[in-house]
């Protein structure tokens, strides 16, 4: 399974209603910005990252898998991909500017690419590749109709309607208001409209201080929240610690985290209950299970961070004996040839071989930016 070609693409895929934001982002497109590779044999493996669709700092992820990976690549056995992922992340040269970043995110592409192919030529899912499934359900839990940017009758409306007409049994509300009291009027509401029994988790993408985030807790304690994901800045190791500590609510965070060892650093610090890792953030499957397998260690349970709107985690989720749930956002999975599909609050367990991540041929050609 020599490599013979190496491809980047860029697609910008819409979000759902035209538009979003988050205490911290606002976004109109969802960027999938990755690698086809090639093998001589004729075979084709995908791989992405997922991003803001902002087209100057996605052409410097494809220019890195193009100049920095293909020359490395090229004439490599793509099934050797745990050798192939320690030579592209361990070269000197790009480890030197890299590490986090752009180099992480390319890597994270490509490494996606390989385990792709990898699946595809033994003619399996990658979830069946890794070793099979160890749940017979994937429970999902609905981001999409908790945005901060929704008002809050729409808010507690759409909340609404995802338990009662979608079959959600899990929820996912943004917080990061000015006054955070806000977020309790939002909280209290969604509460109210869903009932006890739907599990309801909160995220405020690092947007309060330490003070901020206890004042908020004391009251958000009686909501039976299921986490308080990035509470805080996101490399902040301490103030998480000391949240956690405070707090009865479990913390969540790593989305925003590139790489084992700062998972393991949270881990070791007692500041992360649930762990977030994000396949396309950390460099791709191969360090992700890395950091599932360090989780499962500590007996906490992994919770991915849908990058790629869980089209590879749907795979990775059904796997892993750690992981019980996983986020669903519906933007992108029309593009691709097996969508990450949900019905009646559970992910359906992926079919086709390989890892989910083969855009269809009208998403290139609705969807592709110039590489340049
Ligand atoms: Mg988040």
């Amino acid at each position: 399974m020599r490599i013979a070609r190496i491809e980047p693409f860029i697609l910008h895929i819409p979000v759902t209603g035209g538009s979003i934001a988050d205490s911290t982002h606002r976004i109109s497109h969802w960027g999938v910005v990755g690698t086809k590779i090639v093998s001589e044999d004729g075979l084709t493996g995908y791989g992405f990252t997922g991003t803001h669709a902002d087209l100057a700092s996605d052409r410097l992820i494809t220019s890195c898998i193009r100049d920095c990976y293909a020359p490395l690549l090229v004439g490599e056995d793509a099934s050797e991909h745990s050798r192939l992922w320690l030579k592209l992340a361990r070269h000197p040269a790009l480890q030197w500017v890299g590490r986090a970043g752009i180099t992480q995110l390319a890597l994270a592409a490509v490494d996606i690419a390989l385990w792709d192919l990898k699946a595809k030529k033994a003619g399996v899912p990658l979830w069946h590749l890794l070793g099979g499934a160890s749940k017979s359900k994937l429970e999902a839990y609905n981001t999409d109709i908790g945005w901060l940017s929704i008002p809050k009758d729409e808010l507690v409306e759409g909340a609404r309607m995802a338990v009662e007409r979608d079959g959600f049994h899990r929820i996912k509300i943004k917080v990061g208001h000015a006054d955070p009291m806000t977020d309790i009027g939002r909280l209290e509401a969604v509460r109210r409209a869903i009932g006890d029994h739907v599990t309801m988790a909160i995220d405020g993408n690092g947007k309060w201080d330490l003070p901020t985030c206890k004042r908020f807790c004391a009251r958000a304690e009686a909501l039976d929240l299921l986490w308080f994901e990035e509470p805080l800045w996101y490399d902040d190791i301490g103030s998480h610690a000391e949240l956690a500590r405070s707090t009865s609510i479990p913390v969540a965070l790593g989305e925003q985290l590139y790489t084992l060892d700062a998972f393991r650093a949270f881990v070791q610090a007692g500041a992360i209950h649930y762990v977030q890792p994000d396949v396309t953030r950390l460099s791709g499957v191969t360090e992700y299970i890395q950091v599932a397998e360090l989780t499962l260690a500590h007996r906490l349970p992994v919770a991915p961070h849908a990058g790629e709107m869980s089209q590879v985690h749907v795979h990775l989720a059904y796997w892993h004996p750690a992981t019980p749930v996983l986020e669903y956002i519906p933007w992108i999975k029309d593009a691709f040839a097996d969508p990450a599909t949900v019905a009646d609050g559970c992910f359906l367990r992926p079919q086709q071989p390989g890892a989910g991540t083969t855009p269809t041929k009208d998403a290139f050609q609705r969807f592709a930016k110039p590489l340049a």
